[in-house]
């Protein structure tokens, strides 16, 4: 598949969010090469490239780190303070998505938040090892956290649903790498996929492998998929194995929900790691701490 890659120049980057646990949102790219056929960003970015298959484009915005600079400029000149909220990358692409390497444009605007000192919380959040190049700048910001999606200890029901998402081992050397960096982490387990249900061997082991890695924070959330999402997830894997399809469904009751809490709570229990466990819509949405 040959991505289209297009060039934009847009007129905000630094966005109010109405996603819980950020205040803003800055998106360097729109669509997402990674292709996650669970992925939320597909219904929401899609109104700009209706008739466009999700991770077969994205939108360069080329001047992003400028713009961003700017609305940082006036924000404090309005509001007299560095620090607006908590900054969250990204909503609608993988911060890191693979032309990252090219454009630079997130290490760009990690950069313009350094130089402008920014005082609030910016959260990433990203599947792609990508990061660890930027640990250099994300050294010189006051309050910043990486996320990495785990949604399995597979690589291949990573291949199967995150299509061109790298490797769930290298996301984990990420994190590593992270932690030995000194920069703050978390994983988000989420969605939480249908193999894990009554199954707590899959959740501890998932669980030491994070803590292996250094892992101190872990947030959890239960799939649910939106018509559109799931027409389009359902569609994939009634070409590829439809009786996942049934999975997919029978993991869609409040019944299954609760059952795989309690053990995600027992499996937690002990081991001294924060713990967050949500119902959010949003993939990629920190939900509110317990
Ligand atoms: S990495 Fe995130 S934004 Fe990209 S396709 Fe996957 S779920 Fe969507």
């Amino acid at each position: 598949m040959i991505p289209k890659i297009n060039f934009i120049e847009a007129k905000s980057v630094f966005t109010k969010s109405g996603l819980p646990g950020a205040d803003w949102v800055i998106n360097p790219y729109n669509g997402c090469l990674f292709a996650c056929m669970y992925c939320y960003a597909a219904q929401i970015a899609r109104w700009k490239h209706p008739d466009e298959e999700w991770g077969t484009y994205v939108d360069v915005k080329i001047n992003a780190p400028e713009i961003l600079k700017k609305e940082l400029e006036r924000l404090h000149k309005k509001l007299n303070t560095k620090k607006f909220g908590t900054v969250f990358f990204s909503s609608v692409t993988d911060p890191y998505v693979g032309i990252e390497t090219k454009y630079r444009l997130t290490r760009k605007c990690l950069e313009v938040l350094a130089e402008f000192r920014y005082e609030g919380n910016i959260s990433i959040q990203t599947k792609s090892p990508l990061v660890t190049n930027d640990i250099d700048v994300l050294k010189k910001l006051k309050d910043v956290t990486v996320g990495f999606t785990i949604t399995s200890l597979d690589d291949k029901i990573s291949r199967f649903l995150e299509v061109r998402a790298p490797s769930i081992s290298s996301r984990l050397e990420a994190l590593d790498k992270l932690n030995k960096s000194g920069i703050k982490t978390y994983a988000f387990i989420g969605p939480i996929l249908p193999h894990f249900i009554n199954n707590d061997e899959k959740i501890n082991d998932l669980l030491d492998k994070l803590q292996k890695v250094g892992v101190k924070e872990v947030w959890f959330e239960h799939i649910n998929l939106s018509p559109k999402i799931k027409s389009r997830l359902y569609e994939y894997l009634k070409k590829e194995d439809s009786k996942l399809i049934t999975d997919f469904e029978n993991s869609d009751t409040q019944e299954y929900r609760d059952n795989l809490e309690k053990i995600i709570k027992k499996a937690m229990q002990g081991r001294g790691m924060k713990m967050g466990l949500g119902k959010v819509i949003y993939h990629k949405t920190l939900p509110k701490k317990k």
